[in-house]
């Protein structure tokens, strides 16, 4: 039994369509059952609704999915030239645009995010994902070097490098983004490439798997990309560890994160992690404070606070404190929260049970003002109310852990470095925000903040060409913009001596 589709909501007839045959795993070019014929279900966390029963791969299916992959490397894909290998990736970007309101209609209703924000921000950039980095294929150049070899006097050389995939990639995916991730991971692997085993957040497979139908359609020769549903413990864990994959690539929690560095040690496989974030959001006295209740809100709000480098802690200078917080709480308390296909709701519910009582959990705590929401909500699905709290203790949970929802923290500061000290003092580093009018104390505040992505009069904007990624425990290396292209790639010197 692979799909027993349910849609609750009324969804437009293409995704309709996909629920009626999703759930099979993508292994070699074939849409297949589990091996042992498990599956799981994909629910709609606006209302508990089953949506469709996913086949569940385990450590078997992996093993096919890797042996697949492995051979993928050898077959045409391999022998593609580099402007066709491009072209393909490019095509991959235009079907994802072309179904752009089936893929935002699927990504809605398995992850909970409103569908306008699924169709006009995550598709278009997942989209564009493709796009960029299909002309990166062609420009995979290595250099010519001329040696001097200290202990072979007189002895001339000529050498070159050349850059190559690096081979089968393990690519590991969360719930919050789930079409994006997809993009982020997938694009820089085939531009470069490489062959992928991907395996998606077991709360949202459905965007994934249709596009691993895309791929199909594109022309992706068979075992390319190999698409793995199932839980983290087993086929993640598989996946992380085993010995016919050279590179992981993981996004996804700190703590899961290093458990990837560990089975990854088993045949030293190239890891690269994108990892969980608690982003200071940092308001001076001389900012557009409208401009700046506007972005904080979006920093937290957006995709329901579900987002890595969501602006979770507000500091805000003391003479706009009052000011700015309660332009956010009255912004707070304004959103419209609701089913994510309804065509006014602004936020959704949170991806599942579990996280709402994790979400929960955190809210029961008890520090600071609660100057908006501060509850979970009591309706069917799993929803809770956008929160501020204000003045909480330093120090604590509250500040310090990622919630990973709706909940903002606010502190006022008075002086400037004791502000970059509490900015920093986190075991995270993945973003920033600053507002401000004076140019130079941005650029200052832009060198002294630990982190990947500094925004100043802004926030959340993720293009193509920028860089993405954490400093200390927020992760290793960087995806998007060109640097992604080195996760992807060995470099090997050829010496010919003249
Ligand atoms: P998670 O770490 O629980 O799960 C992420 C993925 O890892 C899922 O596919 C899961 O099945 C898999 N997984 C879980 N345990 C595993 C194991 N032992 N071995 C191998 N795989 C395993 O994270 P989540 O709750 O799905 O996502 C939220 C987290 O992701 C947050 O911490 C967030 O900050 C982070 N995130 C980071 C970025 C980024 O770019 N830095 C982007 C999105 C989300």
């Amino acid at each position: 039994m692979t799909t027993i589709p349910q849609p609750v909501a009324a969804p437009a007839s293409a995704a309709r369509n996909f629920l009626t045959r999703a759930g099979k795993l993508l292994i070699d070019g074939q849409f297949v059952d589990a091996v042992d014929g498990r599956t799981f279900t994909s629910m709609d966390p606006g209302n508990g609704a089953v949506l469709a029963h996913i086949a569940e791969a385990r450590a078997q299916d992996v093993d096919r999915a890797v042996v697949a992959a492995r051979r993928a490397l050898d077959g045409p894909w391999g022998k593609m030239s580099t402007s066709e290998r491009g072209r393909l990736v490019h095509r991959i970007g235009d079907l994802i645009s072309e179904h752009a309101e089936e893929l935002a209609e699927l990504e809605s209703l398995d992850n909970g995010k409103p569908f306008s924000a699924a169709l006009g921000v995550e598709v278009p950039l997942a989209a564009d994902m493709f796009w960029y980095l299909a002309g990166a294929a062609t420009r995979l150049n290595g250099s010519s070097i001329a040696p001097s070899v200290p202990y072979l006097p007189g002895q001339e050389f000529h050498a070159y490098t050349v850059r190559e995939p690096v081979g089968v990639v393990g690519q590991i995916i969360p719930w919050n983004v789930p079409l994006l991730m997809v993009a982020w991971k997938l694009a820089p692997a085939l531009a470069t490439g490489n062959t992928v085993v991907l395996k998606p957040a077991e709360q949202t497979p459905l965007t994934a798997l249709r596009v691993g139908e895309l791929l199909l359609e594109a022309g992706l020769p068979d075992g390319v990309v190999n698409i793995v549903p199932g839980y983290g413990e087993t086929a993640g864990a598989r996946l992380a560890a085993h010995e016919g994959v050279d590179k992981i690539a993981f996004t996804g929690s700190t703590e899961v994160g290093k458990s990837i560095v560990r089975a990854a040690s088993g045949n030293l496989k190239r890891v690269s992690l994108e990892l969980g974030g608690k982003s200071p959001n940092i308001v001076l006295a001389d900012a557009d404070v409208e401009a700046a209740i506007a972005g904080a809100s979006l920093g937290i709000f957006y995709n329901q606070g579900e987002v890595c480098s969501a602006g979770s802690r507000l500091y805000v200078h003391r003479s706009q404190y009052d000011r700015v917080v309660e332009g956010i709480a009255e912004r707070a308390r304004s959103i419209k929260v609701g089913y994510g296909m309804d065509e006014d709701t602004e936020m959704g519910p949170l991806v599942s049970k579990e996280h709402f009582d994790r979400v929960g959990r955190y809210l029961g705590l008890d520090t600071g003002t609660t100057l908006a929401g501060g509850k979970l909500m009591d309706r069917p699905g799993y929803f809770a109310e956008p929160t501020v709290i204000s003045a909480p203790e330093a120090g604590h949970p509250l500040v310090r852990e990622e919630i990973f929802g709706p909940v903002l923290t606010a502190l006022p500061f008075s002086d400037l470095d004791e502000l970059a000290r509490q900015a920093n003092d986190t075991v995270y580093g993945l973003a920033a925000g600053v507002w401000t009018k004076d140019l130079s104390a941005a650029h200052q505040l832009a060198r002294r903040l630990q982190a990947g992505t500094v925004h100043v009069n802004t926030y959340h904007v993720f293009a193509a060409e920028l860089p993405f990624g954490g400093y200390k425990q927020s992760g290793w290396g960087r995806e998007k913009g060109d640097e992604v292209l080195q996760q992807y790639l060995e470099t090997k010197s050829v010496v010919i001596a003249l």
